[in-house]
């Protein structure tokens, strides 16, 4: 290994290799802290070529590399384990906007571009980059892809899988494939970045992507709804659905654990987070329109009792408070103890009877843990968070993690669901992920892996 760093020391230079543990430490920690990484070194890349003479360096010696963004990921992909033979590879160097083509509506940045970045050069361009999601300070556009992030927009605009025109990768072999294209239309053969799009680090390295961009929003206008069940916030999204940006769905619960815990740390906003509704209703949604006035719409809502009461922002402060409550319950929630986090999708239809279901099968499995099912209803997607009773003991609690999310996830899919709507299966849902998918889909992944890294160079561990 001595002789392989001083190797990479000199591919890379004195900067590019980072090997003092203290350095190391912030690259080596899994987000929430449930996972401590090992690496003899992390390696930072600058460029294309550096990134593939680091991979041609590792096969020839049977080393594995870890790719890492933003290190936001939470399911554990992003940190290498010694045990592994792994190195960690950071791609935050590679960092450059390449190219901006508002007349193509398009963008070319580099893997280690952050996602705040991106969406500054769009504004700069005249254009808008729709991706937006609570670490957007920090995840990087090889993160992004890499999990086929979500976030709050997806219901208009898509996951990230949808933003990608084409990409630039580093394949097993050390070899670049050049697939820069800003092509909206084309089907000339494989559509081959689908294959890198959603595959966790384990096929390539991601180097640079061509990004669509859009218009900006003509009219954005944000709103809060008291609903009375899940089921009227579907009706709700069924009359607004054509015109909606975002859809975000909160039960009270977290609603009155995000105003009265809320430390405001996290989301970097001012600690005020106020529900603007003195009536505690039982559900409230979220939403946002970029192109029509909303308040005609409202007042429909009203009037025909599809609603219980509506506050539109009056501007984008405003908007921004009504942000702040739905990104404040995570953070809210630590202060109540230990939790339990799920990542679950289902056809919208299918939202309110696995509501209840779920409901039940946290309060039968620990009597008092506390529900926050919320998210991006819109889209099908529902953060099940669940918080210890208030009198069991953190590590009692913790040692349900493995029972109460086989439960949940057997419910997702009895409710024609998945048990990861965006964050991935990384190493945390892994034997999940085995026990729950189809053996035939499971044999393709293998198939497409055993192709495109043969020696199984990237990421292991992950998915496999
Ligand atoms: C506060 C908060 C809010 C979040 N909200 C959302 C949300 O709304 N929607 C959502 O989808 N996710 C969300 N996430 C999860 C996370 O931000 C996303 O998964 C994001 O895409 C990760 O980007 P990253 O750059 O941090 O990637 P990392 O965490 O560094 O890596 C994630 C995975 O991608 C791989 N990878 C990273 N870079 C590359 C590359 N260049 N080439 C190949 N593989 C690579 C890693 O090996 C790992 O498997 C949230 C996370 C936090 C902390």
């Amino acid at each position: 290994m001595q002789a392989i760093l001083t190797h990479l020391t000199h591919l890379l230079g004195e900067a590019g290799i980072v090997r003092a543990a203290a350095d190391k430490a912030p690259y080596l920690r899994e987000w929430r802290g449930r996972l401590e990484g090992d690496s003899t070194a992390v390696l930072l890349p600058k460029s294309t070529a550096e990134v593939a003479a680091v991979v041609r360096l590792c096969v020839q010696h049977g080393i594995c590399l870890v790719p890492q963004g933003g290190n936001t990921g939470l399911v554990g992909g992003s940190v290498a384990l010694k045990q592994q033979n792994s190195l960690l590879l950071s791609l935050k160097r590679l960092n450059r906007l390449r190219a901006v083509d508002a007349a193509n509506f398009s963008l070319v940045a580099e893997a280690g571009c952050v996602l705040a970045a991106v969406q500054q050069a769009a504004a700069e361009a005249g254009r808008f980059f729709p991706l937006q999601l609570g670490s957007q300070g920090s995840a990087t556009v090889g993160g992004l892809i890499a999990t086929n992030a979500g976030g709050t927009m997806t219901l208009r605009y898509g996951n990230m899988r949808a933003q990608v025109l084409g990409l630039e990768v580093v394949l097993a072999d050390g070899s670049i494939w050049h697939g820069l294209r800003g092509l909206r239309k084309n089907n000339s053969g494989y559509d081959l970045k689908q294959c890198f799009i959603g595959s966790e680090g384990t096929l390539g390295i991601i180097t640079a992507a061509c990004l669509t961009l859009v218009n900006p929003p003509r009219h954005p206008r944000t709103a809060i709804l008291a609903c009375a069940s899940p089921q009227q916030a579907l009706a709700v999204l069924g009359v607004l659905h054509a015109d909606l940006a975002a859809f975000e769905l909160m039960p009270q619960l977290a609603i009155q654990t995000a105003t009265t815990h809320s430390t405001g740390h996290s989301t970097g906003h001012s600690p005020s987070c106020r529900n603007p509704f003195t009536t505690p209703y039982p559900w409230l949604a979220l939403v946002e329109t970029h192109n029509i006035a909303l308040e005609p719409a409202l007042a429909t809502l009203l009037e025909k009792n599809l609603i219980l009461d509506a506050v539109l922002a009056e501007d984008s402060v405003e908007a921004a408070q009504f942000w702040q409550l739905r990104e404040a319950i995570v953070a809210a929630q630590k202060q109540l103890g230990a939790s339990l986090k799920h990542d679950i999708a289902v056809p919208v239809s299918a939202i309110p009877a696995f509501l209840d279901a779920a409901a039940r099968v946290v309060e039968e499995t620990i009597p008092g843990a506390r529900l926050y099912a919320f998210g991006h209803v819109g889209d099908g997607n529902i953060h099940c968070n669940i918080s210890q009773p208030v009198a069991m003991c953190a590590a009692a609690f913790t040692a349900q993690r493995e029972a109460m999310a086989m439960l949940l996830h057997d419910l997702a899919l009895q409710h024609g669901g998945s048990i990861s709507a965006e964050h991935g299966i990384g190493r945390f849902k892994r034997e999940e992920f085995h026990r729950t998918v189809a053996p035939v889909e499971l044999a393709m992944m293998r198939q497409v892996k055993q192709s495109l890294d043969p020696k199984g160079i990237f990421n292991p561990g992950v998915l496999f």
